[in-house]
């Protein structure tokens, strides 16, 4: 089915990707057990929590956002997985703090998010 070759993937395009599915999911800040800081539950509309205690939101939710994005990509990569998205996360978020316009739109972003929840 996937016959079509994609384009590998850039930090860029993963942020962009990033961007992009953050409207359909939902994200709420929630107190997690010690071992979680935070979890997504896949699907047309993942749902994204996040403890704010144990882990700063935007590294969070890149990083539940990778696992989304990646969802396909990743099939081979199971037993390995959160070796690859903490590696990315780590890279995409670095990425974004090294530019004041990214800060701010993810600032923002999420902080819409997180509003509209309350
Ligand atoms: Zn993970």
């Amino acid at each position: 089915m996937v016959s079509a070759k994609r384009a590998p993937w850039s930090l860029e395009s993963l942020e962009r990707a990033c961007r992009k599915a953050l409207p359909s999911a939902t994200l709420r800040l929630a107190n997690l057990p010690n071992e979680f800081c935070a979890d997504v539950v896949l699907g047309d509309r993942p749902k994204i929590r996040v403890d704010s205690h144990q882990i700063g939101v935007r590294t969070a939710v890149i990083h539940e956002l990778l696992h989304v994005v990646l969802d396909e990509d990743l099939i081979r990569f199971e037993p390995v997985e959160e070796v690859l998205i903490e590696a990315l996360e780590a890279a995409v978020n670095k990425r974004i703090s090294g530019s004041r316009r990214r800060v701010a739109w993810w600032r923002n972003a999420i902080d819409r998010k997180l509003r509209i929840r309350k």
